[in-house]
């Protein structure tokens, strides 16, 4: 059998519509194919590989630490520097009362660390978050998140969670003294690229001050420069109490983390009411890796071009099939009249050498993330081809 083979025979399929895509090497922002088919990604793994694939400097990083150890125990024991020096780092991109990270593997378990903390030092149990917000798939994330289709088949999950419509001021009433958190995508992605506005924003960490609920912010797939901010939060001038981070951060590595301050995340560690515990979480190679990505971000200057270059997409694809263009930075959603219409685009893009895909909760909207890293120059060839892609 060859791989393809092997794939729909012994790996779990998770849609109908795989990509299918093989690929056999990946650089900046180009992948490979067996037969030396070349791909741009514009959708960096789902917001992951924002400084390229397989950057030199996040390479160098992960080499020196697999030559110092992997796994040497489990999460918050050992002093290993890789993860004191992320999380300074981490800190240092954050205003100052977020100064406490917890390492995990992934959004999922970044998500589900922040939810048990907030209930924990509230001691509240309610938590409020977005119709159409994606949190992960684990079964606490999937209970905060807000799709009914995909949880229904999955009930009871985590009791005390209601929703609430993402940008909505009216219903920042349904936050009350009772309510533990609120958990909410600054941007929201899965739902196909929603931003709310500032006065939003304002008024939701108002209401959270007034009522005691911590602001437990997802900046999964919005943070590590995506959106033109380091995080997503900057653009609108609010901070959280607890915030959630993954993908970007590991440079192509997994690793995830949340992070509150000394004060808040210090209720884990009173024993023996088990707090919050991993093996793998902030895994050195993952830790080293990410350190890597943040001076890549900071050092390339990567965020200061996001505007300009996703200015440049929405001036080059313009076509009477495209609809709309929903955007924050680099984090992009191109709307259709429908999957049926979009489906086949993105089918013949692939063919043409232009990796896209659609959203979770919305499949009439083409996603464009791509590495922060791309050209001007890459910008113009990928467009070029979409629009072609649309037109056969
Ligand atoms: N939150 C958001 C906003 C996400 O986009 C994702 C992943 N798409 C997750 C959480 C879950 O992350 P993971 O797949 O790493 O568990």
């Amino acid at each position: 059998m060859n791989n393809r083979q092997l794939f729909l025979s012994h790996l779990a399929q998770t849609t109908d519509f795989p990509l299918m895509i093989e690929i056999e090497k990946a650089e900046g922002i180009y992948m490979y194919g067996p037969s030396g088919e070349k791909f741009i990604d514009l959708i960096s793994g789902i917001g992951v590989s924002n400084v390229g694939h397989r950057h030199p400097k996040v390479l160098t990083a992960i080499q020196e630490q697999l030559d110092k150890y992997l796994h040497l125990m489990v999460y918050g024991e050992y002093v290993q520097s890789p993860q004191a020096l992320l999380a300074k780092a981490l800190c240092d991109t954050l205003p100052a009362h977020l100064d406490n990270v917890y390492l995990v593997n992934s959004g999922s378990e970044a998500v589900e660390g922040a939810l048990k903390l907030a209930k924990r030092f509230t001691n509240k149990r309610e938590i409020i978050s977005c119709v159409d917000a994606y949190h992960g798939s684990s079964q606490g994330a999937l209970s905060v998140g807000g799709n009914e289709i995909f949880k229904r088949s999955y009930r009871p999950l985590l009791p005390g969670i209601r929703n609430v419509v993402y940008g909505s001021f009216h219903q920042l009433a349904e936050i009350t003294e009772n309510t533990a958190a609120v958990i909410i995508e600054t941007i929201q992605g899965e739902a196909g690229i929603k931003v709310a506005c500032t006065e939003y924003f304002k008024a939701l960490r108002k209401r959270c001050d007034e009522t005691g609920t911590l602001l437990i912010l997802d900046e999964i797939q919005a943070g590590f420069g995506r959106t033109g901010k380091f995080w997503a939060f900057e653009h609108f001038g609010i901070v959280p109490d607890i915030l959630v981070c993954a993908k970007g951060m590991g440079g192509g590595m997994p690793i995830g983390a949340f992070i509150a301050n000394k004060e808040v995340m210090g209720v884990f560690k009173n024993n023996p009411l088990l707090g919050h515990i991993t093996t793998f979480g902030g895994h050195p190679v993952s830790a080293a890796a990410s350190l890597a990505t943040i001076k890549i971000i900071q050092e390339e200057r990567l965020i200061e071009d996001v505007e300009n270059k996703a200015n440049l997409f929405k001036k080059l694809l313009v076509h009477p099939k495209i609809k709309s263009i929903r955007n924050k930075g680099l984090m992009m959603a191109v709307e259709f009249e429908s999957f049926e219409v979009l489906k086949p685009i993105i089918d013949r893009a692939i063919e043409l050498g232009v990796i896209t895909d659609w959203f979770l909760f919305c499949d009439d909207a083409m996603r464009i993330a791509p590495p922060l890293v791309i050209t001007e120059s890459q910008i113009h060839d990928a467009c070029q081809i979409i629009l072609k892609a649309i037109d056969v």
